[in-house]
């Protein structure tokens, strides 16, 4: 064995022992674990952790529609091929009737369970827009779950409105709001934002929100968006981050690793796409570092459900969903058909030697379809 690899073996034993024992790994363990070529290893040790913490053979899944009240965004991530200026030919903004109407057609063509709804930070509409978006929205779907809005807009309702995070989120949730999505984590390191996203919150911000709202009694979701300028200390850095706010609050209900998509973007041209061997990667390192984050998901949407299936295999338990009218993604050039059915999601997950769970928002379960 040459000595990198016999260095190698011996970073993955080692934490395989740590595993093994219930230990936390640490920012060297992380680091020696991206570092690894030995991706089969990689992915046993994320279903060993999966295992040992409790997980079983369910996948799950949400019955849910994603949609977008508006695309005017003053951010200009150069990652985003979703934002348009106000003037800008495609851009678009629906008043809280006209989306709660959208929503409701939907609901009565094929019934949800969660509505996912993200935006972009219009500079245009004030706090009592977003309020009235989840009145009318509750009114329209008493008993679907209202996953609305991203740490970042929530900021930026903050500055809008000139409220704190406690008023404006104690309002959302009073007008209806059942939980905050995971967007706009990004990568927490101030570097990498000041390249990708210099017009957004800091990450200390994204984490005060979270921690708000979590103290609220309002669960979240976390994210992190790889595969651009970022270190892979930097990657760690943002997932140990996040697992000491979890630590503190343990208010994040799961954490879903995005790889960017560069059509439509302003990202470097040369930047080269995450390869279904860093996807896995991510997927598995986000498991083993983060013990205290119940559910990893594969998110389908973005990596395709193939990879989504082995990627259960690598410490994933959840495909995320339906996820009926997804924009964000297509418009940087995700191919993956959207409006999935059900009954296409339970095929792969059983195909995967796994057991499909329907669950809602919060992982109650809904429906098992065990091996018949
Ligand atoms: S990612 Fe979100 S915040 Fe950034 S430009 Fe796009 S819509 Fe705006």
């Amino acid at each position: 064995m040459s000595a990198p690899a016999a260095l190698e073996a011996a970073a993955l034993e080692r934490v395989q022992e740590k595993v093994a024992a219930g230990e936390r790994l640490d920012a060297a363990d992380g680091l020696a674990l991206y570092e690894s070529d030995d991706l089969l290893a990689l992915g046993e040790l994320a279903n060993l952790a999966r295992r040992l913490r409790g997980g079983g053979d369910e996948v799950f899944f949400v019955r849910n529609l994603t949609l977008n009240q508006t695309n005017v965004c003053r951010v200009k991530c150069r990652f985003c091929a979703f934002a348009r200026s106000a003037r800008q030919e495609g851009a678009y903004t629906l008043s809280p009737a006209e989306l709660a109407d959208e929503a409701k057609r939907a609901y009565e063509q094929e019934p949800y369970n969660e509505l996912h709804l993200v935006n972009g930070e219009s500079p245009h509409v004030d706090f009592d827009w977003y309020l009235e978006t989840v009145r009318a929205l509750r009114e329209a779907l008493p008993s679907v779950h209202l996953k609305c809005y991203s740490a970042s807009e929530v900021h930026h309702m903050a500055t809008l409105s000139g409220l704190s995070y406690e008023q404006v989120l104690g309002e959302l949730k009073q007008a209806g709001l059942d939980s905050l999505t995971g967007g706009g984590a990004e990568i927490f390191s101030a570097r990498v934002r000041k390249l990708i996203a210099p017009g957004k919150e800091p990450a200390e911000a994204w984490l005060e929100v979270n921690r708000v709202a979590h103290e609220l009694g309002i669960p979240s979701h976390c994210t992190m968006l790889y595969g651009h300028v970022e270190t892979l200390a930097e990657r760690v850095d943002h997932l140990l981050r996040l697992r000491e706010l979890q630590d503190e609050t343990g208010g994040f209900l799961a954490f879903v690793p995005f790889a960017v998509h560069l059509e439509n973007t302003r990202l470097d041209p040369e930047l080269v796409p995450a390869t279904a061997a860093e996807v896995l990667r991510t997927i598995a390192v986000s498991r083993l570092l983060l013990d205290n984050v119940a559910h990893i998901k594969a998110y389908w949407i973005a990596m395709g459900l193939p990879l989504a299936q082995i990627a259960l295999h690598f410490g994933a338990d959840d495909v995320q969903g339906t996820v009926g009218r997804e924009q964000v993604f297509h418009s940087a050039g995700a191919r993956t058909e959207t409006e999935q059915a059900a009954g296409r999601l339970v095929r792969y997950i059983q195909a995967a030697g796994r057991v499909p769970v329907e669950r809602d928002t919060l992982y109650n379960e809904l429906a098992r379809w065990e091996a018949e």
